[in-house]
């Protein structure tokens, strides 16, 4: 649909949509979705309505569509494509005219800054200075890109207190919930119930190394989230800072943060006592920001207007959370984010000039004396488990902490261990230390320093630190290097860890069903080639070079820190102390985990791991080539080093316990959280949902869709879309079915004006889909296993979940092992929880309805359990399930 400037709308072919879209001169949103949906590069430069908001309204959340842009400017909500088309001229008009008001400070960085981007060939330009004033011709290369001078500087704090331990009573966490509920009516009584249940992990832990653990299942609507609010912000105000609540969703993070505004509606105090903490690749760094501005902002082109669009978020951003609801996340597909955050560990603390606006020291320092925190597993997991390791040499035991999780979406720990604490020996990650140690080589130098350039003035003066310096250089070209890929496809690998690699990728190759697949390739590592052992010793060998050096190094600068502790500044000590952690890191625990794996291929393999080749493919491409470990079962470093050291944990979820036919039904929680691992039993409660299924939900198995027949298929899936007008996700378990489905689906479903949106086909992230498909009504989504349980999305939008089969476990090595170890039920409970995840997406409120439809007729009846039990199941053919989800969803 095209709309002319005189406000007409027509529908327009592809082939001219295509032209207009390469003429630059057409007002769209989103340059790089359109490009995608229209199989065509995008012109040089484009009228992208999503740039104006970024620059007028930086840091204002929006979803990147037409109908998100009308939102956020609070204009009429567009219906269908001709008037969404003309929402784009609107929202246009509203964001010029925006600028018109725009205080004097403000307007002189932005007119500083939309000069810049004229020179760069921005679109949007001109029009600004229309309305601004002309820039000034002589003004600084990368004026207005500066935004960092005008940052606050975080004070410098005091260690805050051990937390206490002080218990909350059940009719206090009964008496909190009746507050901070207040304004909504009466607490529920099972959420008063939940509450009660949830203090148990704050009550006072009578013997070291056992935790106060409670496992707590919520159905869907319970309101669990302000049930375990009530006991953890009582046991913060009497304790003080020490809590972490932990999810593992981003999304969930955000959901969170917003219930809390029941505890501190003020959002100032809230802002104080409630902090969101990521990981360190979430936030801006800014000194990598400014080397990035400086060396883009005489280039024209798209990367330097996103350089600029992001510098008017510097300015007003609170966090510098790039992953954050503010950042205008569009601006990815311009220019790679890793470019402008702290990915590989880089950061040079004290010497860097942004040190005291740091984002991320701030978030740190903030974290400290929240009484709240708000993080995720994967940080939770990598803070308990790396930071004692990192700094104490002299034990294999971590360190008790008087904290108290509560562990949301528990039901993804053991996902999250098994991310957590699996070791890799690949080429990127080779490549990674290499450059970590060296610095980049080979091309223009950037700031990315080796370990020289980051410690110089610390190693100068001390010729110990020079020799172990130099050593750990030198040792490092074991390791891969940058083009290592490339040299492996080309046959040409160069030294020790790409011989391996190669050596790896032709073994792998070789064991495969099908070496060209689209996914991924995996192989055992049993039986080996000698050429493959040969390899294996021989990178061992340069690893050990390399292991010592860096733990020498870490000595010498610990001894400086020890000898001068009366003269270092506390930024100086900062630094050292990072340096050291960095070095200790990699010399103890990364370098001589890989040589262990890479012994263990010629020796005995250990009982509680699983080791195997891989090919990690990404679009049917080689992406990463290398040796995994994981753990067999990673609850046990899950409850050694994260549950039992602390005081208390909560552990909650709506689908923490599988009910499976003659099973324990608290068993599979126990098993799959880590508790059974632990020296004194949780305490266990679960909490059935409130809403009533039988008359909000309809479960269907449809009998005569042929899998086997894409055609047939992708048919099912228009017709139940078209049935359900919108509102519907679909699962795929494969990505090329879901290609396939959406190829045929598509333009029939925009022809009824549903519109789809596709993951693996797309050019946005989960998040940004599930935005775009949350803020319609109307839209379909497909997607794969991310989307499973990620999406939360109450109401009509979303009222029909298909499956085009039952998501059973894909068959790889490591799952073959796991099933050895936890049974032949395994897989059985594995796919009724994906059901039940998938199922608990469709109802989340009391006047939700929703349809489930799983395509697959040898559905086996023992996974019905995974369904609530008054949900009506329904096994029928295909013209019955559509004649019944139109009548039930009208
Ligand atoms: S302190 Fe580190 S993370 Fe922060 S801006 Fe400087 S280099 Fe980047």
């Amino acid at each position: 649909m095209v709309c002319d400037d005189d406000g007409s709308c027509r529908r327009t072919s592809l082939d001219e949509a295509r032209k207009l879209f390469r003429s630059g001169d057409v007002l769209i949103a989103h340059a790089a979705f359109v490009s995608g949906r229209l199989k065509t590069p995008p012109a040089a430069a484009l009228y992208d309505v999503l740039e104006l908001f970024a620059f007028v309204r930086p840091g204002a959340p929006c979803v990147p569509s037409a109908l998100g842009l009308a939102r956020a400017l609070g204009l009429a909500i567009p219906h269908g494509a001709q008037e969404q088309a003309a929402a784009l001229r609107d929202a246009a008009i509203a964001l010029i005219d925006l600028l018109k008001h725009a205080p004097e400070p403000a307007r002189q960085h932005m007119r500083a800054l939309a000069g810049t981007l004229q020179r760069a060939g921005w679109k949007w330009a001109p029009a600004i200075l229309a309305v601004l004033g002309e820039a000034d011709a002589k003004a600084h290369p990368i004026a207005g890109f500066d935004s960092w001078r005008a940052l606050p500087s975080w004070e410098d704090d005091q260690a805050p207190d051990k937390p206490g331990s002080l218990p909350v009573s059940a009719t206090d966490a009964r008496a909190r919930l009746a507050q901070l509920v207040q304004r909504m009516g009466e607490a529920r009584p099972e959420q008063a119930d939940y509450a009660e249940a949830a203090a148990y992990a704050f009550s006072a832990r009578e013997a070291a190394g056992t935790p106060k653990v409670a496992l707590v299942e919520a159905g869907t609507g319970v309101g669990k989230t302000l049930g375990y609010l009530a006991p953890a912000s009582l046991w913060a105000e009497k304790n003080g800072p020490g809590l972490w609540i932990s999810t593992y969703t981003r999304n969930l993070q955000r959901q969170i943060v917003q219930e809390i505004g029941h505890l501190y509606p003020d959002p100032e105090e809230r802002a104080e006592k409630a902090v969101v903490r990521k990981g360190r690749e979430n936030y801006l760094c800014l000194l990598n920001f400014e080397e990035a501005a400086k060396r883009q902002a005489l280039a024209p082109g798209q990367r330097t207007v996103a350089l600029g669009l992001i510098a008017r978020w510097v300015g007003v951003t609170p966090d510098g959370d790039v992953s954050g609801a503010g950042f205008p996340a569009f601006l990815g597909a311009s220019m790679p984010l890793g470019e402008i955050t702290d990915r590989r560990g880089e950061c040079v603390y004290a010497a860097c000039p942004h040190y005291r606006t740091c984002f991320i020291e701030r978030a740190i320092r903030r974290a400290r004396h929240a009484p709240i925190v708000v993080a995720n597993h994967a940080l939770v997991i990598a803070q308990a488990s790396q930071d004692w390791l990192s700094i104490d040499e002299t034990t294999d035991t971590p360190p008790e902490r008087r904290v108290r999780y509560v562990f949301d979406e528990g039901h993804h720990l053991f996902d999250a261990a098994d991310s957590g604490f699996a070791p890799l020996v690949s080429g990127t990650e080779m490549q990674d230390l290499r450059r970590w140690i060296r610095g980049p080589e080979g091309r223009a130098r950037s700031r990315m320093r080796g370990l020289e350039e980051r410690l110089r003035d610390l190693t100068q003066d001390d010729p110990e630190a020079q020799s172990a310096l130099g050593d750990c250089v030198d040792a490092a070209g074991v390791l891969a290097g940058e083009g290592w890929m490339a040299r492996l496809q080309g046959g040409g690998p160069r030294g020790p860890a790409e011989v391996f690699l190669a050596a790896v990728h032709a073994h792998v190759r070789a064991r495969s069903e099908d070496a060209d697949s689209f996914y991924t390739l995996e192989a055992e590592t049993e039986p080996l080639g000698e050429e493959l052992l040969n390899a294996a010793s021989d990178l061992a060998r340069g690893l050990r070079r390399l292991a010592a050096p860096l733990i020498r190094l870490s000595t010498v600068l610990r001894k400086q820190m020890d000898a001068k502790s009366e003269e270092l500044e506390s930024f100086s000590r900062a630094r050292i102390e990072a340096a050291v952690r960095g070095l200790v890191w990699r010399g103890r625990h990364v370098v001589p985990t890989w040589i262990s794996m890479l012994d263990a291929l010629e020796g005995a393999r250990g009982e509680d791991f699983v080791d195997w080749f891989e090919i990690a493919r990404e679009d049917g491409r080689d992406a990463d080539v290398g040796l995994e470990r994981h753990w067999i079962d990673p609850t046990i470093p899950l409850a050694r080093d994260v549950l039992q050291p602390a005081h208390g944990a909560l552990i909650t979820s709506a689908t923490l316990r599988d009910i499976g036919e003659g099973v324990d039904d608290w068993l599979s929680a126990e098993v799959r959280t880590g508790a059974n691992h632990l020296p004194e039993p949780a305490k266990r409660a679960s909490f059935g949902s409130p809403f009533k299924y039988a008359e909000q939900a309809r479960i269907f198995i449809v009998k005569d869709v042929n899998r086997r027949d894409i055609d047939q298929v992708a048919a099912a899936f228009r017709e139940l879309f078209l049935a359900s007008g919108g509102g519907a996700l679909g699962l795929f378990t494969a990505v090329r079915t879901l290609r396939a489905v959406e190829q045929r689906i598509a333009a029939p479903l925009a022809d009824a004006g549903v519109t789809l949106y596709a993951q693996h086909v797309d050019r946005l992230d989960t998040g940004a889909l599930i935005d775009l498909f949350r803020a319609e009504e109307n839209a379909c989504l497909l997607g794969t296993d991310a989307l499973r349980d990620g999406v939360d999305v109450p109401g009509r939008s979303l009222r029909l979940a298909v499956f085009d089969k039952v998501p059973w476990p894909k068959p790889t090595i490591l799952h073959k092992a796991r099933r050895a170890r936890f049974g032949k039920g395994y897989d059985d409970l594995l796919t009724r929880f994906r059901l039940k995840q998938a199922f608990g997406r469709l109802v989340r409120g009391e006047g939700d309805r929703g349809c489930f439809v799983i395509l697959e007729p040898a559905t086996p009846s023992r996974l019905l359990s995974a369904f609530p039990p008054d949900a009506p199941v329904k096994r029928c053919g295909l013209a019955e399930t559509i004649a019944d989800i139109r009548a039930f969803l009208a």
